[in-house]
Parts: C-alpha cells; sequence; structure tokens
C-alpha cells in the first residue's frame, strides 16, 4: 500500500501531490520478473539507459530487495519535490539504485526518507518564501 500526500505551500499557490510506498501493480514479479516486462520497469525508471541497466542486471541475475517503491526525490538545485520509484538490486555483492535527474537542472536528485518528507522543513521551489505543509494524506493500493 502506498501513501499520498498533498502539499501546499503556505505563501502561495504550489500544490504538489506526491505519495510513497507501493500499489498493488507492483508486486515483486511484475517489476522484476526474468522476462522483463519492458511497460513496467521502463514506466517506472522512465528513462533508457537506467532501463537497460536495470534490465540488464536482472537478466544478470540481480536480486530485488525488499524495500522498494515510490519515494520523494528533492532537487538541490531548484528545490523541487519528484516522485520517483526507489529500488535496490543486488548483483555480485553490489547494491544497484536508479539514477534520477532533474529534467531542468540536469543534476541528480536526492532521495527523502518518506519520515523527512513530513518532518524536514521545505521550502517552496515556486515563491521560495513559503514552505510546504503537508495537507492532508490518504491510502491508495
Ligand atoms: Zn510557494
Ligand atoms: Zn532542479
Amino acid at each position: 500500500m502506498g501513501t499520498g500526500i498533498d502539499f501546499q505551500c503556505e505563501h502561495c499557490n504550489y500544490r504538489p501531490s506526491l505519495c510513497v510506498g507501493t500499489g498493488m501493480k507492483f508486486d515483486e514479479e511484475n517489476i522484476f520478473q526474468k522476462d522483463l516486462e519492458r511497460t513496467i520497469l521502463y514506466d517506472l525508471l522512465d528513462d533508457e539507459r537506467e532501463y537497460k541497466r536495470f534490465s540488464l542486471a536482472a537478466a544478470s541475475g540481480g536480486v530485488l530487495q525488499p524495500d522498494y517503491g515510490y519515494k520523494v526525490y528533492r532537487c538541490e538545485g531548484c528545490g523541487d519535490l519528484h516522485n520517483h520509484f526507489y529500488m535496490q538490486v543486488k548483483l555480485n555483492g553490489q547494491i544497484l539504485t536508479p539514477r534520477y535527474t532533474c529534467r531542468q537542472c540536469r543534476i541528480l536528485l536526492v532521495k527523502m526518507d518518506d519520515e523527512e518528507v513530513f518532518t524536514q522543513i521545505i521550502h517552496c521551489p515556486l515563491c521560495e518564501e513559503g514552505k510546504l505543509q503537508v495537507e492532508g494524506t490518504y491510502l491508495w493500493d
């Protein structure tokens, strides 16, 4: 199950909606099967290079670790929040995690822990004056 989070800037109209966790369609077999279904993994990673890296890892015997799901990622350039799929794949003693880039700033996004999303002060990327406050949460599956 996942949690949807509605934010609202206390100063302007910016109201991002993000989610953390997984829905039912993301059970392990769906995401990471040996005969990879391109659509799900491709949609999750949203990047041709990352898709190739992870499908190759799967084909080489990589093992999906149990902690996966949507996370909130933050750009340290523009400060905007993004929603991306986090996972860890263990292959030959190494852990691979997907890399996501801010399309505006072209730098790597930083994953936030679920707890940080609720407890850390997040400055609004639009007006840069307000703080984003959690207005409500809901469950999805
Ligand atoms: Zn704002
Ligand atoms: Zn950015």
